[in-house]
Order: structure tokens, then C-alpha cells, then sequence
């Protein structure tokens, strides 16, 4: 391939400007990398301005209670750091539990949360609904609320972090899709935006749900599979649900926002593959009977707005970020967030940023190494709604 442009050099081109590629960019730069960052389409464009926007410290596995302990602090400090408030609502999850065994799995979680430090409180039926009095009682046993939890403001992650990469002077290419590479001697030397050539010592895929289309440039496979998600939005009403909800039994969540939308979804109902980001009315459907059995006071309210967005899932529901000795040097992939990456985005950035310009791995990002599906060492997270 004939290079166009080749006297651009940069210590490290970032590939897709979602979340997770901003932060990254702006913690490179902050070390004084030159970066560039590159978006196939609008920055925000993926999955980082289609999700529910909340953030939990409670997971299934320790290695992402612990990634989340720590993240929510990135996520508490943005404001003060990058000068955008992103309106954190430390609203607390609230988990409905209608089946024993749902009870008993939540006290075994419970004992490691607690040794974390961040254990949560068990409720009955009466003090459910002292929280919220509309739940529908039916069948609800308990519930368990994250009082460390809740629900923040996206958008503005990702304009805090875009006013800050134009301040530092980071370019940031949009419309502009990564089409290949050029690679010599095992090392990846410049990425191709059609006839446009860039060249970096370093290469870092976020491109979420797309990341494995971008690796497959270079003969690399990702196990991240996109599924297709459907989230809606209510017109406002009086605020009268404080948590963020998941109900286990009729498999829905649902918060309200500080302007008095609800925006949730369902647990269970999604594609796999890259269908196209399109509304069904079969979702409609399915949530707003869930949403209605679980708060029947909502039955009036009219949804105002639906949307879909991929999660970009791996086989154990958590995050890729790192290199793997197989791949081409110079190559470097933080993409996979299965669901969870927007809370995690922040802490993510920064992690990658410490490795590659240190070459050092974190201890926080270590359990999260592309050589865990060769070794078996899988993340045992089962958390994901
Ligand atoms: C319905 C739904 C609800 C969710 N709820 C939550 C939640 O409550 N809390 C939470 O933390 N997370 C949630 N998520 C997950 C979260 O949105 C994602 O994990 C996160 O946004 C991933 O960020 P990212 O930067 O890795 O990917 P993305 O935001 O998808 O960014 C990837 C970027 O790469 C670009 N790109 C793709 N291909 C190329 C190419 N060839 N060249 C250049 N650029 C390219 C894309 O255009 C895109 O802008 C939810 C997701 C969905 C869909």
C-alpha cells in the first residue's frame, strides 16, 4: 500500500474515540505522548452515548468489585479533574430478590463485598417499599441495596474529556474508519485511513463492539462478540424512584433520571451479531409489560424515545486491555467492557495509558490480560443485565 502522508508521526494513534479511547488519549497526552486519536464516524458515536449510564461497585468477581471500587473514585473526581460535572447520583442500586436461592447467592456475594469494604444491606418486602411504595409486592421476597452505587451523566464523560484532548492540542479525526495497516518485521508501523497513511510507534484499539473488526486488519481475533441492546425513555414525572432497579424475577431495570425520565430495559432480550441499531416493537412490547408488572403506577406513562446499542461481550463478561506476545508488536487493545464500560471508562484510560508509557502492567489491569482465554484463566462474572 502506497503511503499518502507518511511524514505524520505520533507516539500513539487510539482507535475509536468513545469512552474508552478518550480517556486513554488524554492520559497518554497528559504524560506528554504525542497522540492522535482516530473515529470512524463522530466522537461518542459507538456504544458511549447509547447506555443506561449506571455505575456499581458490586460485580460478581472481586477483580471488577475492585476495578469499581477504584473507578467510581475516577468517576467521583471527574468534575474536579477535567472541569465537566457529570451529575453523579448517588442514587444506589436496588436488586429485587424473589426466589431463595437468589437471597442466598446475594448473602455469599455480600461476605466478599463487605471484606471489600463495600457491603450493601439487606431489605424485606416492607422496607422495599418504603424505598419505592409503588413496587408491585407481589412475589418479592427482599432486595439487597448498593448504597456505593448509582447513575451518572455520560454525555458529559465524554464532552469533559474532548474539551480537554482540543486543549492539549490532540487531534481528533473523525469520519475518518481505520481501513488496515502496514506492518513490517512483526510491527505494526502505520495505520491506513483509505489512501491515508499514519504512523505511530504505538497502536491502541477501543473501538468497542467493533474492535474485532479492526484486529481482524491484522490477522489478530478478539473473542468480543456484539450483541444488540434495546434501551427506552419515558416522558418526566414527579422523581419518586430513588435507586437504579433491577428486578431478577421480571427481568427488567429501570432508574429515573434527575429531570424525572425513566430510561431502562430488559435483561434477557438481545442479538448477537452486528444486526443494525435499529427500535422493535417486539422489545416495546416485552418492556413495558416488565416495567408495568414491577411499578404498575408507570401504566400511563408514555415512552418518549428507544434506542439500540451493542454491548461488546467476551467470553467472561469482562474487559480485554493489554498486548498479547502473538500479535504484532506495537498493537494494543482496551475494548470488551461487556456492558460495563462506560462506569469503567475513566480508570480504564488511565491504566492503559500507565502501561504502554511505562510498559509496566498495573496490578488493577492485570487480571484483564488478552492471554486469559489461552490460559483458562478466566473472570468468573456472572453480573451483567
Ligand atoms: C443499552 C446499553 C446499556 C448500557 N448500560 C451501561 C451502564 O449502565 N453502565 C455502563 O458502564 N455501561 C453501560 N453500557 C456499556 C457501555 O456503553 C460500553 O461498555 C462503553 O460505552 C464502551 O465504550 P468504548 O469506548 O469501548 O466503545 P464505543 O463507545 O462503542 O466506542 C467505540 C468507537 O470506535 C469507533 N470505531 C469502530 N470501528 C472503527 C474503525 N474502523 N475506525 C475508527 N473508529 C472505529 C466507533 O465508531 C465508536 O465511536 C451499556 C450499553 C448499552 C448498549
Amino acid at each position: 500500500m502506497k503511503p499518502v502522508n507518511s511524514n505524520i508521526e505520533y507516539d500513539v494513534a487510539v482507535i475509536g474515540a468513545g469512552a474508552v479511547g478518550l480517556a486513554t488519549s488524554y492520559h497518554l497526552a497528559s504524560k506528554g505522548m504525542r497522540v492522535i486519536l482516530i473515529e470512524k464516524n463522530y466522537a461518542g458515536s459507538g456504544s458511549s452515548t447509547r447506555n443506561a449510564a449506571g455505575f456499581r461497585v458490586h460485580f460478581n468477581s472481586e477483580h471488577n468489585v475492585k476495578f469499581m471500587v477504584e473507578g467510581r473514585r475516577r468517576l467521583v473526581g471527574f468534575g474536579g479533574e477535567m472541569g465537566w460535572n457529570p451529575i453523579i447520583f448517588d442514587s444506589g442500586y436496588l436488586w429485587l430478590l424473589s426466589t431463595e436461592a437468589d437471597l442466598q447467592e446475594f448473602k455469599r456475594l455480600n461476605t466478599m463485598w463487605s471484606s471489600l469494604g463495600v457491603g450493601g444491606r439487606f431489605l424485606d418486602t416492607h422496607e422495599v417499599r418504603e424505598v419505592i411504595p409503588e413496587l408491585n409486592p407481589q412475589g418479592l421476597l427482599g432486595g439487597f441495596y448498593g448504597p456505593q452505587d448509582g447513575t451518572f451523566h455520560h454525555d458529559l464523560i465524554l464532552f469533559g474529556y474532548q474539551e480537554k484532548l482540543e486543549g492539549m492540542g490532540v487531534p481528533l479525526l473523525e469520519s475518518s474508519p481505520v481501513t488496515g495497516f502496514n506492518v513490517s518485521s512483526r510491527r505494526v508501523r502505520s495505520v491506513l485511513i483509505g489512501s491515508k497513511e499514519i504512523r505511530a510507534e504505538r497502536f491502541v484499539v477501543c473501538a468497542g463492539a467493533w474492535s474485532p473488526q479492526v484486529t481482524a486488519m491484522l490477522g489478530v481475533s478478539l473473542p468480543i462478540t456484539p450483541e444488540r441492546r434495546e434501551l427506552g425513555v419515558t416522558e418526566p414525572v414527579k422523581h419518586f424512584i430513588k435507586p437504579f432497579v433491577i428486578s431478577l424475577k421480571n427481568r427488567v431495570y429501570f432508574a429515573q433520571g434527575l429531570r424525572g425520565e425513566i430510561r431502562g430495559g430488559v435483561t434477557d432480550m438481545f442479538r448477537k451479531g452486528y444486526h443494525p441499531l435499529v427500535s422493535t416493537l417486539e422489545w416495546t412490547v416485552a418492556y413495558a409489560a416488565r416495567l408495568i408488572k414491577t411499578l404498575p403506577t408507570v401504566s400511563n406513562v408514555r415512552l418518549n424515545r428507544q434506542w439500540s446499542g451493542y454491548y461488546e461481550v467476551t467470553p467472561d463478561h469482562s474487559q480485554i486491555m493489554g498486548a498479547h506476545p502473538s500479535w504484532p508488536e506495537g498493537l494494543f487493545v482496551a475494548a470488551g467492557f461487556s456492558g460495563h464500560g462506560m462506569m469503567m471508562s475513566p480508570l480504564a484510560g488511565e491504566l492503559m495509558a500507565e502501561y504502554i508509557a511505562t510498559g509496566r502492567i498495573p496490578d488493577l489491569m492485570r487480571p484483564y490480560s488478552p492471554e486469559r482465554f489461552d490460559e483458562n484463566r478466566l473472570i468468573d462474572e456472572a453480573m451483567v443485565f
